[in-house]
């Protein structure tokens, strides 16, 4: 039996009490000490995209640790260079800044907005972000979004940020005017309840844009790097943005994220104006390297399209014979079942039950498995949710 005793922890209690402890992963499945097996549809929220382990990543993370750990930025590393000119190659980009998280990622996009408008014209000064939008807690992160949640007792917050109804064209249209900076927008909303912008939207933003010079800032920090079936979720909807942020999957549980931006955004981010320490170092590059090599190959991604769209399918089933379903939404292996009864509850139930969820607002329970989920995964998710439910009246 495993004893729960309650010890005082030297933890700042952010995240409220935790009692699931694990000590080994291994594909889509994390283990406890004593051995309790539990499918993890959470991912690590969104991040352990190749699964927990993954060969080739524990490989490569040996060799470079036997290598060079870090070296700071003062020097040029090469397979910093190498990882850059591959993202670009294969994104609208052409300059790369690596942070070691998907809120710094934000927070240089933002400064790659504030810096081009400081060159080109000083009254753009506003960055119109969506309800429900989640950008990390940072200062400026929390202020691009208006969710009390996240930013009660923390004002004053920053200024410049303009936060408007989602998927609302008439909203947007009314809210821009001369001095509107950028648009800041994740085309799949994570923690604020799975909700994609719709492929029209997301084209209208971009027309916006266009015809107002307005930079277009995505963050895909969740809803990227191959979890839509697309290497970037904006790619469904034909658009390019300007600026990029991306983190989570793209290390696969190492600590690492990225800025993209194209060359004519990022002409303000001149020598001195923005730094890490730690942003794209060594370990953190040869693991980035790897997972993009293997996400990015058309045939992951198409993998990824086709389990994808087979969870859909069973998900939608099930929202047909459970009336405590609402609705099932979301895209690609970001999806989320809106429930009747407390979602939080439910999650807990399903924990109980060895899959691992994480809830997300608006009373959502949110899947976001490893892109490595085959349908023997998908079927097991499925029946535990189906008998979860079931118990629950
Ligand atoms: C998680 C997340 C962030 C913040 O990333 P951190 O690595 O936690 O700083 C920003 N934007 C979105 C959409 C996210 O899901």
């Amino acid at each position: 039996m495993e004893m729960k005793t309650k010890t005082k922890s030297y933890i700042m209690p952010t995240y409220g009490e935790r009692d699931l402890v694990f000590s080994r992963g291994q594909g889509c499945y994390l283990y406890t000490q004593s051995g309790k097996k539990y499918l993890d549809f959470a991912g690590g929220i969104a991040v352990n995209s190749l699964g927990h382990c993954h060969p080739k990543l524990v490989t490569i993370l040996k060799q470079q640790s036997e290598k060079l750990w870090h070296t700071s930025n003062l020097y040029k590393n090469k397979n910093q260079e190498l990882f850059a000119k591959e993202l670009c190659n294969k994104t609208f980009a052409q300059k790369v800044f690596f942070t070691n998280s998907g809120a710094e990622a934000i927070e240089c996009g933002l400064k790659v907005i504030k810096s081009y408008w400081n060159l080109k014209n000083k009254n753009k000064k506003n960055i119109i972000t969506f309800h429900g939008a989640f950008h990390g807690r940072t200062f400026a992160a929390l202020s691009a979004q208006k969710n009390k949640k996240y930013s009660d007792g923390f004002t004053p917050l920053l200024s410049g940020f303009k936060n408007i109804p989602f998927n609302d064209k008439k909203a947007l249209e009314n809210s821009i005017n001369k001095e509107t900076a950028a648009i800041l927008i994740e085309p799949i909303q994570g923690e604020g309840g799975i909700r994609p912008a719709s492929l029209e939207f997301l084209r209208y933003v971009k027309k916006l844009c266009k015809k107002n010079d307005i930079l277009l800032f995505l963050d895909e920090v969740q809803c990227g790097f191959g979890r839509s079936g697309k290497l970037y979720s904006h790619e469904w909807a034909k658009i390019k943005p300007d600026i990029l942020a991306t983190a989570k999957g793209i290390g696969s549980g190492f600590p690492l994220g990225a800025c993209l931006a194209n060359s004519k955004s990022s002409i303000g981010m001149t020598k001195g104006k923005h730094g890490s320490t730690y942003g794209g170092n060594p370990l953190a590059v040869a693991v980035g390297r790897q997972v993009l090599r293997i996400i990015s190959d058309k045939k992951f991604l198409k993998k990824v399209d086709i389990i994808s769209r087979y969870l859909w399918k069973k998900l939608k089933k099930l929202e047909s014979i459970h009336d405590e379903i609402i609705e099932v939404r979301g895209a690609g292996l970001l999806l989320g079942i809106k429930t009747k009864q407390n979602n939080i509850m439910i999650s807990n139930r399903l924990k109980k039950n060895k899959l691992l969820t994480v809830p997300a607002g608006d009373n959502i329970i949110r899947l976001a498995p490893p892109l490595i989920i085959n349908k023997k995964h998908a079927d097991e998710a499925i029946n535990i949710i189906d008998q979860t439910l079931k118990k629950l009246k």
